[in-house]
């Protein structure tokens, strides 16, 4: 039996960022991951400057590959029509496959390769397949974090409501655009999808959509991935590429959340974090596991509340007023921005699917007559 004072599962950056405090603080960790670093993380890698606040330092001082984008472009389409964006601000991108392994480094801790499948509480410790015992367990293993699981499955409900599905691809590609592009509600996706140049030579290609509306929709997340890929061919944006899409799920963020029980946390997409807007879950994870780190070491209760709900919105009383007044559920975003007027883009892009279908079939009839 290996003994711990901390065991963390999960080595993500909910993971890393735990354990990188604990150990400031004095703490004894071990994390438990069951893939070798570096590993390939489905995400489109944008973060935004409050994830180098968080980790205390600039983003110059980050050793690997960094796109800084000054403005972020795109179009909001309502039914018939697209509205073209373009937002000062900045914001970074990086390659979870560089990003996760150096942030992991950082934190100093050992990392084993382990794959949690049991935990059992015997008296005060916990037990993880029978191999590991500590008296204080963290959970950063994701949308499938087996704390979340076992230990939290009723109080830490993730319910399907607040869920994002996503599918994307990264690949080297020698991108010519070097834009941030982010398209909401196209052809009634209520979601967006995105197109996001990455240093060293690789772009990150995704669509991700709620899954409350996607059920109801008639347009499949698949065929909305063909439409995206088809408009980036066609405008020269992405040439000649084989697009092979993986999915994903994880969860944006409710109302309550419980993240301990008894020396048990969770933390990041564990605990279902992601923002309400843009369903950004990086900075949330490091957050939560940087808070939770001092609550920890300081023997009081987590209070995670100071977490933004909004990659979009500026910390500070505008966003709090919001998410106390107009937003309470958070699903003011998902309902009334994203999915909003859903059916009706969707009318529009079926009418457009159905007619070339007809026209292309009459070619066809035409060139063999
Ligand atoms: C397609 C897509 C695009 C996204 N784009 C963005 C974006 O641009 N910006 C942003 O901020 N967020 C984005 N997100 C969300 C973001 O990726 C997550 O919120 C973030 O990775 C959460 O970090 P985490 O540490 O909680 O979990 P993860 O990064 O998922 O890390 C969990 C770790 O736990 C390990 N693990 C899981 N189960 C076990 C087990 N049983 N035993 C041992 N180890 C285990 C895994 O191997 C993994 O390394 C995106 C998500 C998706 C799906």
């Amino acid at each position: 039996m290996i003994d711990i004072e901390i065991l963390i599962i999960g080595g993500g950056p909910g993971g890393a960022s735990t354990a990188w405090k604990l150990r400031e603080l004095g703490h004894e960790v071990l994390i438990l991951d069951k893939d070798d670093f570096p590993r390939t993380k489905l995400c489109a890698g944008w973060v935004t400057p409050g994830v180098f606040k968080s980790l205390e330092m600039t983003p110059d001082e980050y050793p690997e590959g960094l796109v800084t984008f000054d403005q972020i472009h795109g179009e909001y389409f309502s039914p018939g029509k697209a509205k073209p964006l373009a937002f000062a601000t900045t914001q970074y991108s990086i390659r979870r496959f560089e990003f996760d392994a150096w942030l992991l480094q950082r934190s100093g801790a050992p990392v084993q390769k382990h794959t949690v499948k049991e935990i059992r509480r015997e008296g005060h410790s916990f037990i993880v397949d029978d191999t590991y015992r500590s008296k204080i367990l963290i959970g950063a293993g994701g949308t499938h974090c087996p704390v979340a699981r076992l230990l939290f499955p009723v109080t830490n409900a993730r319910t399907a409501p607040y869920q994002v599905g996503a599918l994307e691809q990264e690949f080297p590609y020698q991108w010519k655009d070097e834009r941030c592009m982010l398209w909401f509600g196209e052809n009634g996706l209520p979601g967006y999808s995105w197109y996001v140049p990455k240093a060293g030579g690789y772009l990150n290609v995704g669509i991700g959509g709620f899954s409350e509306h996607m059920r109801n929709c008639r347009i499949t997340l698949r065929q909305h991935w063909d439409h995206l890929t088809q408009k980036l061919q066609e405008s020269g944006m992405v040439e000649n590429h084989d697009w092979k899409p993986k999915g994903h799920t994880y969860f944006v963020r409710q109302r309550a959340k419980v993240t301990e029980d008894r020396n048990a946390y969770i933390v990041g997409d564990a605990a279902g974090l992601a923002t309400c807007d843009l369903a950004e879950g990086i900075g949330p994870a490091i957050e939560s596991g940087i808070l939770t780190a001092h609550a920890i070491h300081e023997g009081r209760s987590v209070d995670l509340s100071g977490i933004t709900r909004y990659s979009a919105l500026e910390r500070g009383w505008k966003a709090s007023l919001f998410a106390s007044t107009l937003d309470r559920n958070g699903t003011f975003f998902r309902d009334r921005i994203y999915a909003r007027k859903y059916q009706k883009k969707e009318d529009a892009f079926l009418a457009a699917a159905t007619a070339s279908q007809k026209l292309n079939k009459e070619k066809a009839g035409a060139s063999i007559g």
